[in-house]
């Protein structure tokens, strides 16, 4: 009995009592193993003139032996002699793949590509058999040998026979139940099955590039006999067929150009399982340091379970055809996650653990060209396949928003663009880039206000006003949206017409476009601006003034008002933003960070009902040329303490009412109402 190298030891310790979470990679890493010594056995044939090959003779063969417990992969590839038994499979820190490329570097260029460079994967065959016996011959020799082990005693190397040359590495399973080290439950018997193998074939190594066969039964309808009477019932028999189970060819791998797309969204929906075709695919190959195929899909609708906690990002990573991983996170931005599809690169370690791969620099590499190619891919969609981008933001795009607020605002350079929003004035969906353009030269902000339905929002006395001035505002209806926009606090807005502040200076740039020249243009910071909080600074000159005059003269009347509301309000002013007769009496509006809509979103939130949340700085402005400003003007000159009190209470509870907020108290505002009438 020959021992394993030390170190050897310790890492088929670690593989019998399983690094891998999922033991059933174990079948891809012995398949990816023959799919090597095929692919050296093909380079050789390919240069070296004696060695004489058809391409169809390559193949790997599964089959298993449910009685005796027994799974075989044989490949008839390269094979070993018992000297290369005894260096590959008796040191795992040996890569044999390794030396392999390193020998073969010069005459090889990309012919061959093989896998594997830790040279670990063959002894994931411990993580589920208890024995394993590997019957061997190197192509050119006459002998085979055998080697042989249980684990960790060792190993033995003897003579044997084998027809060709080739390797077979036959499994005994372990039993599914008493696992000798405590580990009940795991199903080994599932890899005796039919069903079970083609399904790990079909996941994990259906695009190796060499047949994977396996003898499946099938079931046919026995011919009828001439004599069959009219009572016949077909009769049906069963009988074995060699299938070639991978479909080899990876879609990946082909040139978007030899591609129908159609097949593209066959294979987007048999393997994610949707039954909608993808909204847009997306497939690039990337060459330089770093070589990789990568295909891409946005779906066409949201899965059900996209915001919930259980949903799982990521993109399947392949190294030369076989599945490395189904779902790599670390591929995909989370404002990214509803994006699904494959990378597959050759220089991507089939590496041994979830840790390892996390802080691997390639893969970060990969991950940012794919997220610049999905912003890219995106921006094309919006502006030139509008119907689809906008049903596509209607699934995706509170993912987006979110990662401009998670990230607070970093990634706004990103993602700002693909927003959309709905505009008052246009009524449709507009980017930010629409709205600036379509802004008037005076105008500093890009307005917005939010509130849960559309139709209340553009009737809101704050958004009409602004409107009314000709400016458009945004109508926000999503929770998210303004905690987005305060994430972002303004939006750059390119090549704007610029503005000059100098008459001289308008009237020289006039003249230069007169004369032919391009007219300049500038970047804008435009601050977001909520119509119903802080000081839009629409206002005129003069309407600032009587604004502040009339506040002024009715002192009294707003210091009785206050102490009538409380703590409800930081203060009542006269309103700058109502200045109309017929517009409402009154508006309610905020000071600070926080607006009526992100408290009302807050409330609604997981915390709601705790005391403590931040409350938003109310200031209930009045309109001074409503009817009803001059009765309580008359009210507080006449003394009437009691009317100025169940107004101020009135107006309060209206104009929150207009903001789609109950009354605190709706039996007293009910009987306010009535007592007026
Ligand atoms: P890796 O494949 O990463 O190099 P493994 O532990 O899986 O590491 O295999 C060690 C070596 O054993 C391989 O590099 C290869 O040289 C040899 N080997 C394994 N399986 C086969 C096979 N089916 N045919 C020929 N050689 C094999």
């Amino acid at each position: 009995m020959r021992q394993f190298k030390t170190e050897s030891k310790k890492l088929l310790d670690l593989m019998i009592n399983s690094i891998y979470t999922n033991k059933e990679i174990f079948l891809r890493e012995l398949i990816s193993n023959a799919s090597d010594a095929v692919d050296k056995l093909n380079f050789k044939s390919l240069s070296d003139d004696s060695v004489k090959l058809g391409e169809d003779d390559l193949a790997i063969r599964v089959s298993f032996d449910h009685d005796a417990r027994t799974l075989t992969i044989s490949d008839n590839g390269i094979g070993m002699t018992a000297d290369e038994l005894e260096k590959n499979l008796g040191t795992i820190a040996h890569s044999g793949s390794q030396e392999f490329k390193t020998e073969n570097a010069d005459s090889q260029g990309d012919a061959v590509d093989i896998i594997g460079q830790f040279g670990v994967g063959f002894y994931s065959a411990f993580m589920v058999a208890k024995h394993v016996r590997v019957v061997s011959r190197a192509y050119g020799s006459d002998e085979a040998n055998v080697w042989e082990s249980d684990g960790l005693e060792g190993y033995t190397i003897e003579p044997g026979e084998r027809a060709g040359h080739g390797t077979d590495v036959i499994l005994t399973m372990r039993d599914s139940d008493a696992d000798a080290n405590g580990e009940a439950g795991e199903d080994y018997d599932r890899f005796l099955t039919e069903w079970g193998l083609r399904d790990l074939i079909k996941r994990y190594s259906n695009y190796v590039r060499y047949p994977i066969q396996m003898m499946v039964s099938k079931s046919r309808q026995k011919p009828k006999p001439e004599d069959a009477g009219d009572d016949y019932k077909p009769e049906y028999e069963s009988y074995e067929e060699l299938e070639t189970i991978n479909s080899m060819t990876p879609i990946w791998k082909k040139r978007s150009s030899d591609v129908e797309q159609s097949d593209y969204n066959e294979f987007y929906k048999s393997t994610f399982h949707d039954f909608e075709d993808p909204a847009r695919t997306i497939s690039f190959h990337a060459e330089g340091t770093l070589e990789y195929d990568a295909l891409l899909f946005v779906p066409g609708r949201a899965p059900f379970d996209l915001y919930s906690k259980d949903y799982e990002k990521g993109l399947a990573l392949y190294s030369s055809n076989v599945l490395i991983m189904e779902k790599c996170a670390d591929l995909l931005p989370d404002y990214y996650n509803f994006v699904r599809g494959v990378i597959d690169s050759a220089d991507v370690s089939l590496n041994i653990s979830r840790e390892t791969l996390q802080h691997d620099r390639q893969l970060r590499a990969i991950a940012r060209r794919v997220e610049k190619k999905i912003t890219s891919e995106l921006e094309d969609m919006r502006d030139n396949d509008r119907e689809t981008y906008e049903t596509f933001f209607e699934n995706f795009g509170r993912g987006l928003k979110y990662g401009i607020y998670s990230s607070y605002g970093m990634k706004a350079d990103e993602l700002a663009d693909l927003l959309l929003f709905w505009s008052a004035k246009e009524r449709k969906m507009v980017t930010l880039a629409e709205y600036a353009k379509a802004m008037p030269d005076d105008q500093k902000a890009i307005y917005y206000a939010a509130g849960d339905d559309r139709d209340r929002l553009s009737k809101m006395p704050v958004v009409t006003g602004v409107l009314a001035r000709g400016y458009d505002v945004l109508l926000l209806t999503s929770d998210i949206d303004e905690f987005t926009f305060q994430a972002m606090r303004e939006y750059v807005a390119h090549d704007l017409p610029k503005i000059y502040e100098d008459e001289a200076a308008r009237e020289a740039a006039a003249k230069a476009v007169a004369d032919g020249a391009e007219p300049e243009v500038e970047d804008r910071h435009l601050e977001l601006k909520n119509v119903a909080a802080g000081d839009l600074d629409l206002a005129t000159e003069d309407e600032k003034k009587d604004a502040e005059e009339a506040t002024k003269e009715n002192e009294d009347l707003f210091e009785a008002m206050k102490s009538a509301l409380g703590d409800k309000v930081e203060k009542v002013a006269v309103s700058a933003r109502l200045v109309g007769e017929d517009e409402s009496p009154a508006c309610i509006t905020t000071e600070g960070m926080l607006s009526l809509e992100m408290e009302k979103v807050l409330q609604r939130g997981p915390e709601g009902d705790m005391e403590g949340l931040p409350k938003s700085q109310r200031v209930l402005e009045l309109n001074a040329k409503h009817p009803v400003f001059a009765k309580l003007v008359a009210a507080q000159k006449d003394g009437d303490t009691e009317k100025v009190e169940r107004y101020a209470g009135l107006l309060y509870d209206q104009a929150l009412l207009v903001e789609g907020i109950l009354p605190e108290d709706p039996v007293a505002f009910a009987a306010s109402v009535c007592a007026l009438m």
